[in-house]
């Protein structure tokens, strides 16, 4: 693979064209992404705590209209909403959130083929960096993934010492990205590279997902799933921080009798609202039915569908649970 180096200061130069040239560029703050105009913002630090959120609102946001319309006396006149079409390059993204676009495209592709999603991924540009934080929350390697998978990424960086990142050349698309802004870069020395990244502690497997799978096909009627629900609050944290959750609700707001939009707004099938139909029957009537649906949404039927684990590992969703219910421990309990 081929691979350059960039110094810390060439990188900024490099963020700073990015912007000047008119795309988005996202990249991690102190706590959570955001779209940067100073580059004094970007904290770039292989050690950092994983962002509060993922990445995945850029590509799928929280609300979007996906159309409006306006009411005539016989009829009603569709308008398309459409998508912004503006390059966006992530910088600095963890390989726990780098494979989230393909994750996530599986679901955005199957039945039907979401424009809004597809839109936004091709005009992306993912610049993967490798990972040196770990805590008790991490489980990327029990899921197919590592602390310096290149996955999801175009370009991929590794720090090579205080002053110089190598950059792995992963795509097509980030070869275009380098070759655009070459001047910033030097050849790179992929030995040295290896080197570094052959030093990186990965977290212990804590599960195996195929004894995970085959455990939830028999155990639908666990009772560790009440046990579980009867601690949860039902407050879809853990939905909405998660790289690849994607549950969404489509609704009608009207802005006035005879115009309106149709908005696609995140929603989370932790919430007792969730499943509830309008004869008042909700099929995931407790909690624990909800928590239950979670774990196998993600381990058992996604797997079944597209062949990909729902999870990346980030570990984002325990770590902020109000009530410390960890999805690394619950899962690594799916066995006889
Ligand atoms: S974040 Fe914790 S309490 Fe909230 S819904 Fe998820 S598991 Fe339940
Ligand atoms: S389920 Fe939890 S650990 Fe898995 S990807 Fe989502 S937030 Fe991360």
């Amino acid at each position: 693979m081929e691979e350059k180096i960039i110094s810390k200061q060439n990188l900024l130069n490099l963020c700073r064209d990015i912007v000047a040239d008119g795309h988005n560029l996202i990249a991690p703050g102190k706590t959570e992404y955001g779209v940067v105009q100073d580059t004094s913002q970007i904290v770039l630090d292989t050690s950092s705590k994983p962002t509060k959120a993922s990445y995945k609102t850029f590509v799928f946001p929280k609300a979007e209209p996906i159309l409006y319309y306006k009411r005539g006396k016989n009829d009603v006149q569709i308008l398309d909403a459409e998508p912004e079409q503006k390059k966006t390059v992530i910088l600095g993204a963890k390989p726990c959130d780098t494979n989230s676009f393909n994750i996530l495209s599986k679901v955005f592709n199957w039945d039907y083929k979401d424009d809004f999603f597809n839109y936004r991924v091709k005009n992306f540009i993912v610049i993967g960096m490798m990972c040196e934080f770990m805590d008790k929350f991490c489980f990327c390697t029990s899921v197919g993934s590592s602390p310096v998978s290149e996955k999801g990424s175009d370009l991929f960086l590794i720090p090579l010492d205080a002053e110089n990142y190598a950059v792995r050349i992963v795509t097509e698309k980030g070869k275009e990205l380098i070759d655009k802004y070459s001047k910033y870069l030097t050849e790179g020395n992929p030995a040295k590279s290896k080197e570094v990244e052959e030093k990186v502690k990965h977290p212990e497997i804590a599960f195996d997902s195929q004894q995970v799978h085959d455990w939830l096909a028999k155990n639908f009627e666990h009772p560790k799933w009440e046990g579980i629900g009867d601690m949860c609050l039902s407050c879809a944290q853990c939905a909405f921080v998660c790289p690849v959750c994607h549950c969404f609700d489509i609704v009608d707001e009207d802005y006035s009798y005879t115009e309106g939009r149709r908005m696609k707004n995140w929603d989370g099938c932790q919430f007792g609202h969730f499943t509830l139909h309008a004869s008042g029957h909700n099929p995931r009537d407790i909690q624990g039915k909800r928590y239950r649906q979670r774990v196998n949404h993600k381990f058992k039927y996604y797997v079944d569908k597209f062949g990909e684990i729902l999870c990346t590992g980030c570990g984002r969703c325990s770590r902020g649970c109000a009530v410390s219910i960890d999805i690394k421990e619950i899962v690594a309990d799916c066995k006889d």
